[in-house]
């Protein structure tokens, strides 16, 4: 039980122990150190379906699905055939495999917008490699990115905003020179006139907007209507690319990503988390001619030893199989019945929350209304949700360990799981 987790007498205790004498924090990831919720870390040994199991064989119910890789449950049956399969030829060879070719083109199939694409081993190469290409493929140096979109760690993405609209940016890291983060713009999620103003103050300097086109890093945040339209507008207007960072949204919000869903063409996208089925990986691609530019065919270098790794591209493949239409009606319908049962539910307990919800990405926000913006967010009251966590945790349900992370459903929470969640969050609302 609850009361045994992280104590020195278990053995997930003193495997936490040994951990934190190890790595920074105990952990390999920031957010798995559970401090904005205030409770110890989990030790997770094990995933099958919607559930996960700790190193004390303790079971709960599962939405951090791998912070999105898993959209099928873990621990699928044909992603491990699959996995199993390939691992029987030797991991990676360093040229180029069968694999790679049926996974690009299945991800084509699904996003056509990318013409061409390539494959890394983390969302953040890909994220960092896509603005290396618009860069040399515009020749400008400046970047607009969102108040709290959020592109992996790389420099130039790891920034905040200063004050006011379109303020070049201060570090949002020890560590990252000023010089790099002033090539970065911020401009507040959902604000056209913003990025307008941007492209005022630095005419023909800005390569490339980049957005996570459905916000999922500081909480679900959905865009505006017409916010997608006009970053396409604006983009093509100035001479500027528009790059989709679909690393969370692709294969999740549509089979076709956030850009199938709203009906906007970027010109370059990236990709991870679902295209790997649960392995390291991530993938850039877009518009023929800009990826002419990339090496060996152009003058960007961009390289990864085991970039299309074969148990990746097998994880990914076997993934991507089953993601039928069928499967994001399944989705939908188990995303709409969550945000059903946790709205009646905190309504009974006397709460009032803002529920955000797109497809099976979903946030429930301590605060009166669902936010536009990150700062919006931000003023959220997270010692009401990390109360919430931990009463839902001790109840055997395991949500993010942060008021600003997704909620990720899979095709695993049948309506039974979803049912025993929401029966949960009717105690726990008041906590
Ligand atoms: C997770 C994430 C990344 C970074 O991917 P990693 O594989 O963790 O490097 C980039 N962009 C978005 C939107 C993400 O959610």
């Amino acid at each position: 039980m609850a009361a045994t987790v992280g104590t020195p007498a278990s053995r997930q205790g003193e495997l936490i122990r040994r951990a934190e004498d190890l790595f920074p924090g105990g952990v390999n990831s920031p957010v798995r150190a559970f401090r904005s919720v205030g409770r110890a870390p989990l030790m997770l040994e094990a995933g099958a379906g919607a559930r996960v199991r700790d190193a004390d064989g303790r079971w709960y119910v599962d939405y951090i699905g791998a912070w999105g890789p898993a959209i099928l449950g873990h621990g699928h049956p044909d992603v491990i055939e699959a996995v199993r399969a390939a691992a029987l030829n030797g991991f990676a060879l360093g040229a180029t495999s069968p694999a790679e070719v049926v996974l690009g083109e299945a991800i084509r199939a699904a996003v056509p917008s990318m013409e061409k694409l390539r494959f890394t081993s983390s969302g953040t190469e890909a994220a960092m490699s896509a603005l290396r290409l618009a860069r040399g493929a515009t020749g400008r140096d400046l970047v607009v990115k969102f108040a709290g979109g959020y592109h992996g760690h790389s420099d130039g993405l790891l920034v905040e905003a200063g004050s006011g609209l379109a303020t070049l940016a201060l570090p949002g890291s020890a560590g990252v020179p000023a010089q790099v983060a002033s090539a970065t713009v911020v401009v507040p999620i959902n604000d056209l006139d913003g990025v307008r103003s941007a492209f005022e103050r630095h005419p023909d300097r800005i390569a490339a907007v980049i957005v996570e086109p459905v916000a999922a890093n500081v909480g679900v945040i959905a865009p505006a209507p017409g916010f997608l339209d006009g970053l396409r507008e604006l983009a093509s207007a100035n001479g500027a690319l528009l790059i989709f960072d679909e690393v969370i949204t692709g294969f999740r919000v549509a089979h076709g990503g956030a850009q199938a869903r709203y009906g906007v063409r970027p010109d370059l996208t990236v990709l991870g988390k679902i295209v790997g089925g649960g392995m390291p990986v991530g993938a850039y691609g877009g518009r023929r001619d800009l990826m002419a530019n990339v090496a060996p065919d152009g003058p960007v270098y961009q390289a990864g030893t085991l970039s299309g790794h074969p148990l990746t591209m097998a994880a990914g493949a076997a993934t991507l199989a089953l993601l039928d239409e069928a499967a994001y009606e399944r989705l939908e319908a188990a995303g709409a019945a969550l945000e059903t049962g946790l709205r009646n539910a905190a309504a009974e307990a006397g709460r009032t929350v803002g529920i955000a919800r797109v497809g099976s990405l979903l946030t429930v926000f301590f605060r009166d209304e669902i936010p536009t913006t990150a700062d919006e967010a931000m003023t959220s009251d997270r010692a009401a949700y990390a109360r919430f966590f931990g009463a839902m945790l001790d109840a055997g349900i395991l949500l993010p360990p942060s008021q600003f992370e997704a909620w990720f459903l899979s095709l695993a929470h049948d309506p039974a799981t979803i049912e025993e969640t929401v029966t949960a969050a009717g105690e726990a609302f008041r906590a």
